[in-house]
């Protein structure tokens, strides 16, 4: 895995082949100080973006990339760090560039997402009342069997992604199978990136058991409680598995715990701006 050394100053949306992570944020939903954790995939000459909050519109655009540019999009739950740029992306794309951006997504998820999130700001737009599929583009993933636990699957151009679900919220649950929709995502079986979930050890260590992944991204809260997975219980995962794990989604406070996290084994904190190529 090669880090960008500086913050990227203009963002592409194709390389060389290799699969790579840009970091827009790494930032929890209440952060200040950093954006939110939403990532862009490039490899050759396909592109996803992985959850679209409140600020990532305006982050990419700071970073050289407008929203309009990306084409490809995947939701790993509705919290608005995560969802809150949606809504921006579909009008924009049926009003001014009249092209349909592309989800990936599972039906039962769209309808949360609709229902729940996105409808109330565009159905009554025109005429006729609109639905997800006036606006989007749908990638439907597939339902993989012999998994740990329910995951899809879809290939966007060269890119595999995987997408078991997650136990995030309510907090009050002990099972991913009672929590409202939320998916980690898995690329090309080398990276895995948790998006939000709370501390679930059977997520992290049945899946590299499997994959044996380069690198995780976790979710790390800068305290225990709610729903997030917190550093001190993530410090109690195998040494093995925290050498590879890169903390992200962390609050404003988090230079505080470097040497915690450094004590603990944990390879390194996310790096906003920066990008990760495998
Ligand atoms: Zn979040
Ligand atoms: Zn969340």
């Amino acid at each position: 895995m090669k880090v960008s050394a500086k913050p990227l100053k203009k963002v592409k949306l194709s390389n060389s082949g290799a699969l790579s992570l840009y970091f827009v944020g790494c930032g929890s939903a209440f952060a200040k100080t950093l954006n939110q954790n939403n990532v862009l995939i490039v490899k050759g000459t396909d592109h996803l973006l992985v959850d679209c909050g409140t600020k990532c519109s305006q982050a990419l655009f700071e970073a050289g990339l407008h929203i309009s540019q990306v084409k490809n999009y995947l939701i790993t739950h509705s919290h608005a760090d995560h969802i809150g740029g949606l809504e921006e992306v579909q009008l924009f794309g049926r009003y001014v560039l009249q092209q349909k951006p592309r989800m990936i997504i599972t039906p039962a998820y769209e309808k949360v997402l609709w229902e729940q999130s996105l409808r109330g700001g565009s159905e009554l737009s025109e005429s006729r009342p609109l639905g997800f599929g006036d606006l989007w583009e749908r990638l439907r993933p597939g339902k993989l069997k012999g998994y740990p636990r329910e995951t899809f699957e879809a290939n966007l151009g060269s890119i595999n992604i995987k997408m078991p679900r997650t136990m995030h919220f309510p907090d009050s649950t002990n099972s991913w199978r009672d929590c409202a929709w939320s998916c980690a995502v898995i690329l090309d079986d080398r990276v895995m990136f948790t998006s939000d979930t709370r501390f679930d050890p059977e997520l992290v260590l049945s899946y590299d058991e499997r994959f044996d992944f380069d690198i995780i991204f976790h979710d790390c809260q800068l305290f225990t409680g709610g729903v997030h997975a917190s550093l001190d219980e993530l410090s109690t995962l195998p040494a093995a598995v925290k050498r590879k794990t890169i903390l992200m989604h962390y609050g404003d406070n988090w230079q505080d715990f470097r040497d915690q996290a450094r004590a603990a084994g944990f390879k390194a904190w996310a790096k906003e701006g920066h990008s990760y190529t495998f």
